[in-house]
């Protein structure tokens, strides 16, 4: 069963063809890594399964538990349990940690929540969600409180660009967290050994899927071409 099935999707922004016919599925409870080097289409594909607005396909449909949610909005894609982590929690200045990580309709406590990503929470749980956190706290926050919501899809992108701010081991963890409480996790990221924590792998070039499989496999193929040009080729493991 899939939770998530995209099929040849294809948007354009600015005239340009980013998502190019792009086909891809996760299962339930699987935790996806998802490869590709920079402007390949990741965080383009991670805000339209989102449903952020301007994100919309021009062909191609998205389902969701078996259901198209193509024109469902981002509220409503929510409701229906997908989540995503964001670069940047700062829309919700204002607010406590602890206020944040109770927003929606939570499972895991706030204390757990931060614990499992390396937060001690007396330290935590009082301070205001605002730039008096470090990047890398803000960081942690916004998986906490993906973490808290235990979403039936997890949508986790890494930045492209800046220092990594969460040790392998700190995500190794969140995802086994992720994993038993029942999320599936399209998991974007550059780091190998992250990727080979993953359950299933796809790697993505030119706004499409060229390879899936096991995550090993799929690093593989990922190293040795480099990727620096598409040559279109598609190799499918699964
Ligand atoms: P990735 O996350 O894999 O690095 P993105 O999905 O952010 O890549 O972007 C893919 C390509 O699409 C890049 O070349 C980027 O510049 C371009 N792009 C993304 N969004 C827009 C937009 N709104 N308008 C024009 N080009 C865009
Ligand atoms: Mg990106």
């Amino acid at each position: 069963m899939n939770i998530l099935e995209l099929r040849e999707i294809v948007y354009s922004a600015a005239g340009r063809e980013i998502l190019a016919g792009l086909s891809f599925r996760i299962k339930v409870g699987e935790v996806h890594a998802l490869l590709g080097t920079n402007g390949t289409g990741k965080s383009t594909l991670a805000h339209m399964i989102m449903g952020c607005q301007g994100y919309h396909p021009a062909t191609g449909e998205i389902s969701f538990n078996g259901f198209p949610i193509n024109d469902l909005k981002i509220h409503e894609r929510a409701r229906l349990g997908i989540s995503m982590a964001w670069q940047e929690p700062a829309r919700f200045e204002g607010l406590l940690v602890r206020d944040y990580l109770t927003l929606g309709k939570t499972i895991e406590k706030p204390e757990s929540a931060l614990r499992l990503v390396g937060m001690e929470p007396s330290r935590y749980l009082g301070r205001m969600v605002d730039r008096s956190l470090s990047g890398g706290e803000r960081k942690r926050i916004e998986l906490a409180s993906v973490l808290a919501l235990q979403p039936k899809l997890a949508i986790l992108d890494e930045p492209d660009s800046g220092i990594d701010m969460l040790s392998t081991d700190d995500i190794i963890r969140v995802l086994d967290r992720l994993r038993s409480g029942g999320s599936a996790v399209l998991l974007i990221t550059h780091r190998d050994e992250i990727a080979e924590a993953a359950d299933q792998a796809s790697q993505i070039c030119g706004g499409r899927i060229v390879c899936t499989g096991k995550p090993a496999q799929v690093a593989a193929v990922f190293k040795s071409r480099k990727c620096i040009s598409c040559d279109g080729e598609v190799c499918n493991n699964e």
